[in-house]
């Protein structure tokens, strides 16, 4: 009997406790969370929803066709805005619809006019914003949708490993004369606005995009190259898909433009970075590059992974071939930033090295043109009026125009000209990137190692990083 009373008694405690935590967990669900506002970018190839939510929520997405409908299920949210002041237009959806079910169970229908696949992922609050729930409807028609089920639940996206492309490298045809191909990458875009000027509505994702197309346009008057805008209008775009789409474009250099705040606000004047895998150049690049890094987990890119098997690979790969495009990086970026050191004042004189994220593909050289610190108000003004974007961007393309008449792809335009003599083949140039030897600059540039040695007065062999080298013409290249 004494064993049975005992047994009762630790069963009403343990149900006691189970009835407290039961209560506890109820007590969690009628906190519900409040969508406070959902906002929506339209991407050429995808529409973005953001849910800004007070708290973490649960959710489910599924599609529902005959009308065609993705239903949004939230639970412990509740609705505080109005969806009736969403931009619909260039958006595959009709109608955005709610219904509270429970006073905790939130149902968002959308209507569509076109069947699409939807990918969601919850973002922990950052600096930025608070907690999010992100629903991407990827266009059918569209090769960039991730092929995933309709249905996703869980706070963790699920993560597609894009395994590395094969750039598209056209084989150079023998006379061939094929564009140059430049990727302007405008930086920051949709939820992510950059960095923010003094004045109100001076925000970087808008000044990069308008020095974009600027540069587009003068760059498509050039003949011989062509202008591939990364980012067309005001929406999100991960990192790593940036140089993704510059290299699905086929780009033969990458140009990321930003307008940075810099840590002091008197600070000012352009600056152009290259990819470093060590350190930071200065202090400033070392900010700059965290800042700019920043703008994934911002942004929200949940599909982004390096954890895949043939890392270790990859790695390899990647260390090769960069050396050759970083090299060329800093030569064009020199160009560039001496071009633009004639209109603007210059932060620093020579071309900085940090570890942008966006700056991160091994076979496009790649540089990433601060046009100038929004966070100066003088300078924030000047970024914002069109005569002085004009004049950035007639800089930036005279300094690229010149490394590629200097050094052209085979089998380009350029190439031809420059082969058949219609080029003033002028010294050209190199920037000594870490890794590389005299011999081997030599040897890229089919020039013998004694003249190499002869047209820099050099004494050894020793050379250092970041030196330029001049490059004497070859007798073949100086044949018309
Ligand atoms: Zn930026």
């Amino acid at each position: 009997m004494k064993n049975r009373v005992g047994a009762g008694m630790r069963i009403g405690a343990r149900m006691i406790a189970v009835g407290l935590m039961l209560a506890a967990m109820a007590a969690d669900v009628w906190a519900a969370s409040d969508v406070r506002s959902v906002r929506l970018w339209r991407a050429p190839d995808n529409t973005r929803l953001v849910f800004d939510l007070s708290g973490p929520v649960q959710h489910s997405v599924f599609t529902l066709t005959a009308p065609d409908r993705i239903v949004i299920d939230i639970s412990g949210a509740k609705l505080v805005t109005p969806l009736d002041k969403l931009a619909l237009s260039n958006t595959p959806i009709t109608a955005v619809r709610s219904a509270q079910r429970t006073p905790e169970d939130l149902r968002v229908v959308i209507d569509l006019s076109s069947q699409v696949t939807p990918k969601s992922f919850t973002l922990a609050p950052n600096q930025q914003y608070g907690n999010r729930l992100v629903v991407d409807l990827f266009d059918q028609a569209s090769d960039a949708a991730p092929s995933l089920p309709s249905t996703t639940t869980a706070s963790a996206p699920p993560v597609p490993v894009t395994p590395t492309q094969a750039p598209p490298k056209l084989a150079p045809v023998p006379g061939g004369k094929r564009d140059i191909v430049i990727a302007i990458d405008a930086g920051h875009g949709g939820e992510d606005p950059g960095a923010l000027g003094p004045t109100k509505g001076q925000v970087e994702k808008n000044v990069t995009l308008s020095i974009a197309k600027e540069l587009q346009r003068q760059v498509n008057a050039q003949k011989g190259f062509r202008a591939e805008l990364v980012r067309t209008g005001d929406y999100f775009i991960p990192l790593r898909k940036r140089t993704e789409i510059a290299r699905k474009k086929g780009a033969d250099l990458f140009v990321s433009i930003h307008a940075d705040a810099a840590p002091r606000a008197a600070a000012f004047g352009a600056s152009v970075y290259a990819l470093s895998d060590r350190g930071a150049t200065s202090e400033t690049a070392r900010w700059l590059a965290d800042a700019e890094n920043q703008s994934d987990l911002i942004g929200g890119a949940g599909n982004v992974s390096l954890e895949d098997k043939d890392r270790m690979l990859a790695g390899v790969l990647l260390d090769l071939s960069m050396t050759a495009s970083l090299s060329s990086s800093l030569n064009v970026g020199q160009k560039v930033l001496g071009q633009m050191g004639q209109v603007t004042p210059l932060h620093k004189r020579r071309v900085e090295q940090a570890g942008f994220m966006v700056l991160k593909s091994p076979d496009i050289p790649s540089i990433l043109v601060e046009t100038g610190f929004i966070s100066n108000p003088s300078e924030a003004r000047k970024l914002h009026s069109a005569a002085h974007q004009q004049s950035l961007s007639r800089s930036i393309v005279t300094g690229v125009k010149q490394f590629f008449e200097q050094n052209p792809p085979p089998g380009t335009y350029i190439a031809w000209l420059r082969d058949n003599g219609k080029i003033a083949q002028g010294p050209r140039e190199h920037v000594v990137a870490s890794g590389e030897s005299l011999a081997l600059i030599a040897q890229r540039y089919q020039v013998g190692l004694a003249t190499l040695r002869t047209a820099n007065s050099l004494k050894s062999d020793v050379i250092k990083v970041g030196q330029t080298l001049h490059i004497p013409a070859t007798s073949l290249a100086a044949q018309p």
